[in-house]
C-alpha cells in the first residue's frame, strides 16, 4: 500500500459508512442502561442531599478542626470545597441525562428513525464523557490535597487563559480587583516556573499523573482496570472533541441502514451501537464516583472537621458507594445452577432464575446460546449432578438442585 491506497481507504470510510454488526442483545444492554442509570442518579441525587449536610457543618466553628476555624489562613477552604461540590454535581448530572436508555414504547417500522443515532448523539455524549472524567478526576485531586499552593496553580492557570478572551462586561462581572491582583502576581511568576513558584505548585500536572496519585493515595480500585480505562476514556474523548477526524466515522447516512428487531419492536444497528458505548461510560463513570470522588471527599471532610462529625458524614457516603458498587456488581454478571442429570436434552422446559429476580423458561432443545438473563445480560453455567439428593450446600446456603424432587 501506498500513501494514496491509505487515503483511500480512510476516504471511503468517511463517506459510506459501513455498519458494525450488532454484537450484544439490544434489548439487554437497554435494560442495564437503565438500572445503572437509575443507580447513577441516585448516587448523585445522594451527594447532593449530603452536600446541605456537609455545608452547614462547615460553617458552624464548633464542627471544625483548629486550622480550619474562621479567622485562620485555612478556613478560605471551607467555601471552596462547598463550590467545588456543586460545581461537580452539575457536570456529573448532566452525564446522567445523557446515559438514559432508548425510549422505545413508541417505535415502529413508521418512525423507527427516530432511534437513528450519529455524530449529534456521539459528540453529546462524548463531550460531556470528557467534561465528566476531567473534573472527577481534577476535583477528587483537589479535595485530597487541601493545598493553597496547588489550588491557586488549578485556579490561576485557567483564569488566566480565561482573561485573554473574556470580553470586557465578563471581565468585569468576574475579575474584581481581588482577582486582578492575584492575577497580577501569577503574572509575575515565569511559564516554566508556573508549577513551583511562591504562590503556586502542581507536581501532577497531567490528566495520567493525577489519575496515578489519586489511586496511589487513596488505595487501588476494585477494579483493577479502572486507572486505564480512565486514562483511555480521557484520550478517546479528546481526540473526538478536538479533532474530530475519527468522529465524522460515525456520521451516517439516515435511511441506509438494516432493520433489526426483537421483542419490543424494530431498532437500528447504530441505536445498539451507540448503546454500547454510553453503558461502557456508564460502566466507568459509576466506578470513578466509587473509587476517585468519595473517597477524596471523605479525605477532606475528615481534615476539615471533627472526628465525629466526619464520620457521621462518611458513614452515609460509604452507604452511597456501596449501593452504586452493588448495582454495577449485579450486571453482567455469571451465575451457577444445579440441574439434575438428564433434564438437558428432554423435552422439559428448564425454569432459571436468575440473582436479579428475573426467571428465564430456558425451552427445549436447550440451546446453549440462550443460557443468559435478558434483564441483567448476566450468563449461566449449568452443572449437573446426579443421585437423589435435592439441595447442594454452598457457599451462600442450600440450594435446589433444578428438576429435582423435594420441597
Ligand atoms: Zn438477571
Amino acid at each position: 500500500m501506498n500513501e494514496i491506497d491509505v487515503l483511500k481507504k480512510i476516504s471511503s470510510n468517511l463517506t459510506d459508512r459501513k455498519n458494525s454488526a450488532a454484537l450484544s442483545n439490544y434489548r439487554v444492554l437497554c435494560s442495564n442502561i437503565a438500572f445503572l442509570n437509575e443507580a447513577f442518579s441516585n448516587a448523585i441525587g445522594t451527594l447532593r442531599l449530603l452536600h446541605g449536610e456537609i455545608a452547614s457543618s462547615l460553617k458552624n466553628d464548633a464542627l471544625l478542626n483548629p486550622q480550619y476555624k474562621s479567622g485562620t489562613d485555612l478556613n478560605a477552604f471551607v467555601p471552596i470545597v462547598s463550590r467545588l461540590q456543586l460545581n461537580s454535581f452539575s457536570v456529573f448530572e448532566k452525564l446522567a441525562t445523557l446515559t438514559t436508555p432508548d425510549e422505545r414504547a413508541h417505535i415502529d417500522l413508521e418512525n423507527v428513525s427516530a432511534l437513528s443515532r450519529g455524530f449529534d448523539d456521539y459528540n453529546n455524549l462524548v463531550t460531556a464523557t470528557r467534561q465528566y472524567i476531567d473534573s472527577i478526576v481534577s476535583d477528587s485531586y483537589q479535595l485530597y490535597l487541601l493545598d493553597p499552593k496547588s489550588f491557586n496553580y488549578h485556579v490561576l492557570v485557567s483564569l488566566n487563559s480565561f482573561s485573554k478572551y473574556a470580553t470586557k462586561s465578563l471581565a468585569h462581572a468576574l475579575f474584581n480587583s481581588e482577582v486582578e491582583s492575584a492575577l497580577n502576581e501569577f503574572g509575575t511568576v515565569k511559564f516554566k516556573d508556573w508549577p513551583k513558584s511562591h504562590i503556586t505548585e502542581c507536581n501532577h500536572t497531567t490528566f495520567a499523573q493525577k489519575v496515578d496519585f489519586l489511586f496511589s493515595v487513596l488505595g487501588a480500585p476494585s477494579d483493577p482496570n479502572l486507572p486505564d480505562d480512565l486514562k483511555n476514556i480521557f484520550k478517546f474523548s479528546s481526540e473526538f472533541t478536538h479533532i474530530g477526524y475519527i468522529s465524522t466515522f460515525f456520521t451516517s447516512t439516515a435511511g441506509a441502514e438494516v432493520i433489526f428487531g426483537d421483542d419490543d419492536g424494530p431498532y437500528l444497528p447504530c441505536t445498539e451501537n451507540f448503546s454500547e458505548l454510553k453503558y461502557e461510560i456508564l460502566e466507568t463513570a459509576c466506578k470513578a464516583l466509587v473509587a476517585t470522588y468519595i473517597p477524596s471527599l471523605i479525605k477532606c471532610l475528615e481534615r476539615l472537621m471533627l472526628k465525629p462529625q466526619a464520620e457521621k458524614i462518611a458513614a452515609s457516603l460509604h452507604l452511597a458507594a456501596e449501593a452504586l458498587c452493588e448495582a454495577i456488581a449485579s450486571r453482567n454478571s455469571k451465575y451457577y445452577f444445579f440441574v439434575k442429570t438428564g433434564l438437558i436434552g428432554s423435552r422439559t422446559s428448564i425454569p432459571l432464575t436468575c440473582m436479579c429476580g428475573v426467571t428465564r423458561i430456558w425451552a427445549p432443545p436447550h440451546a446453549t446460546t440462550e443460557l443468559y438473563c435478558d434483564s441483567c445480560g448476566s450468563s449461566f453455567q449449568l452443572l449437573e449432578v446426579d443421585g437423589e439428593g435435592g439441595y447442594v450446600i454452598t457457599g451462600n446456603g442450600p440450594v435446589k438442585i433444578i428438576g429435582a424432587n423435594g420441597p
